[in-house]
């Protein structure tokens, strides 16, 4: 979660916009949109939001390489069904796949890359592999 906080300060009784850098809170009194006091701040305001998100990015990518590969693991032949407690047990995490697949039946299939898996009765899971699946 990014939180960006404005920092403008506007005294009434002369109308003057009185601003701060973003980054350091310092005054600034030049252009009307300007946000830093520097091109020093301004990088490192806009640094750390990037390592934000790459580290966000980084997380969901583990998470689905992590699934890729208990997936693959358990499913080494194509076509195998796991239980879910075999699955949680490895440290499968349902909440993240790549794409999702629904059958003319009406199946629906979870990848996680070309691995991918559909729910059966009594916490089954049918495991299946796709090649070159990506639409
Ligand atoms: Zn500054």
């Amino acid at each position: 979660m990014l939180t960006l906080f404005c920092t403008i300060t506007v005294n009434l009784n002369s109308m003057e916009l009185l601003r701060e850098c973003r980054e350091c809170s310092q005054k600034i009194s030049g252009r009307r949109d300007q946000k830093f006091c520097s091109d020093y701040c301004r990088n490192t305001f806009n640094n750390r939001l990037n390592e934000d998100s790459t580290n966000y990015m980084r997380r969901i990518n583990n998470i689905l390489r992590k699934n890729r590969r208990i997936l693959s693991q358990l499913n080494p032949s194509g076509k195998r069904t796991a239980d879910a407690i075999t699955l949680a047990e490895e440290g499968f995490n349902f909440h993240y796949f790549t794409n999702i697949y629904t059958t003319q039946k009406g199946n629906t299939y979870y990848f996680c890359y070309d691995q991918g898996y559909t729910r059966l009765e009594n916490e089954q899971y049918m495991l299946v592999q796709k090649e070159d699946y990506v639409k």
